[in-house]
């Protein structure tokens, strides 16, 4: 029986993660931007220091596969000559800070993003959790609201902007100048009020918040466009197949257009109003792939079970229309934390089933062989 290991913690640049396939290294663009310098950088470095393959996560973050011992110090001092790693990891871990991809020129965005990421880099000492971070949910409405964050600023329909705690339906009102250090006084009250690991949860223990916190979020009738492949004024959203794309899509990609991170393991190419024709980016919002979370899954990953990304894409076209497929290496979880039409969890012996749950539900219905899933794929979703 394997042991789960929970980490707790994030991979970054100055602190990578070894995994199956070698050393996982983090980059978090200070904006959530990459210039396409900076994009084209990234594609050389990972293909010359890592396995070529990059994952996008869930933090609005990437992840550089397969680094090496050998090839981890090359790969750093590329990342610090792109101006894509903090001055040291205290800092890289405190700058958890997730920014709209919808942001327009001259909606401030940018500036406060950038404001708020050197704040958090400057604040020695201060420490979080591992897991909180900050929501700029600042565009033209905010699209981040089920996006994990602790703390969220978002823009009402007068052009105000709130400070507010994850958890809460209160926060404060706040201008372009006081943002930062509202937001940063509220990370050091959840930490002096004895945070642990979540704001909601903090909250939902019964913490009290300061009075400034009081002035009630609007309510976003505006409906929020879906984490699927569109056009927006900002530009073009693609997906690629469980989040993960090699290093020679990203260098072609970085020839378009800057590249916007965002938390749905896509990418906008800001200012473009048609996606580029390369073999693996999702246009298409009626792609079955994009009903399937699969996660690295062995031998990738050293927690994982068995293999999950072939059998995740022998098994996408028969995911209907309006369900969702989970393939999880371990009941960890990771591609998909929440709950799907149909998750299956490796085990030593196969994959355990879980209908509308999730890969860590308590009980499993059976489990199926890899072989026993691709003879009968139509009965997984009747
Ligand atoms: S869920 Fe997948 S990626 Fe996460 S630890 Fe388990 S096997 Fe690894």
């Amino acid at each position: 029986m394997s042991t789960l290991i929970v980490k707790g913690w994030c991979p970054g640049g100055l602190r990578p993660m070894l995994s199956g396939d070698g050393l996982l290294v983090r980059v978090k663009p200070l904006i959530g931007r990459l210039t396409q310098t900076q994009a084209a950088g990234i594609a050389y470095l990972a293909d010359q220091c890592g396995n070529g393959l990059i994952d996008l996560s869930a933090r609005a973050t990437l992840t550089i596969r397969g680094v090496t011992d050998q090839t981890y110090d090359r790969l750093i001092t590329g990342l610090k000559e792109l101006n894509l790693i903090d001055p040291t990891p205290e800092a890289e871990a405190r700058r958890n800070c997730i920014v709209t991809p919808y942001w327009e020129n001259g909606d401030g965005t940018a500036e406060l993003a950038e404001g708020l990421a050197k704040a958090l880099q400057g604040q020695q000492g201060f420490r979080l959790p591992g897991k909180f971070g900050f929501a700029l949910d600042t565009g033209p409405f905010p699209v981040l609201r089920a996006v994990s964050a602790d703390i969220r600023i978002e823009r009402d329909t007068n052009g105000m902007l709130l400070c507010r705690p994850d958890g809460a339906d209160t926060g404060a009102h706040v201008t372009p100048d006081s943002l930062v250090q509202t937001a940063i006084s509220l990370a050091e009250w959840f930490v002096t009020t004895g945070g642990r690991t979540r704001m909601a949860a903090h909250l939902a223990d019964g913490a009290v918040l300061p009075s400034a916190f009081t002035v009630m979020k609007e309510a976003s009738h505006r409906k929020i466009p879906q984490p699927v492949p569109h056009v927006s004024s900002a530009g073009v959203l693609v997906g690629f197949a469980f989040g993960q794309l090699q290093a020679v899509t990203l260098g072609a990609l970085a020839t378009h257009s800057p590249l916007r991170l965002t938390p749905w393991r896509m990418l906008l190419l800001e200012g473009q109003t048609q996606a580029p024709a390369l073999n693996d980016i999702i246009t298409s919002q009626n792609d079955p792939l994009l009903r399937v979370a699969a996660c690295t899954g062995a031998p990738g990953c050293s927690q994982a079970l068995l293999p999950t990304r072939h059998l995740a894409h022998a098994l996408a076209p028969y995911v209907p229309q309006g369900q969702s497929l989970h393939i999880s290496g371990c009941s960890k979880g990771c591609a998909h934390p929440n709950a799907a039409s149909v998750t299956l969890v490796a085990q030593e012996r196969g994959f355990a089933l879980v209908r509308n749950g999730n890969a860590c539900a308590a009980s499993y219905e059976r489990t199926f062989s890899p072989a026993m899933l691709l003879e009968d794929p139509d009965a997984l979703f009747l």
